[in-house]
């Protein structure tokens, strides 16, 4: 009875030592893909500009970034 038990707990200890290491893995996938993210904003042209309210003038449409701007604070718009 009390082998059977030990037994079990072995088994529960090597589940909780997979978990952990699934949990690793995926800490370090989570931290790769974030780096990836911050490169490709790197990459990206910065189309916005200061807006007189003090915010930022930012591109409304992704595939147009010099056509239509907004700002993000008061909601002014501009065409380019
Ligand atoms: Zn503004």
């Amino acid at each position: 009875m009390f082998f059977k038990k030990a037994k079990r707990i072995k088994k529960l200890e090597a589940q909780v030592a997979d978990l952990k290491l699934d949990q690793d893995y995926l800490l370090h996938e989570l931290n790769f893909h974030m780096e990836v993210e911050d490169e490709d904003k790197d990459n990206e042209p910065d189309h916005s500009e200061p807006c007189h309210c003090g915010g930022t003038m930012t591109p409304m449409y992704d595939e147009h970034p010099n056509w239509i701007k907004f700002c993000t604070t008061c909601d002014e718009r501009k065409e380019m």
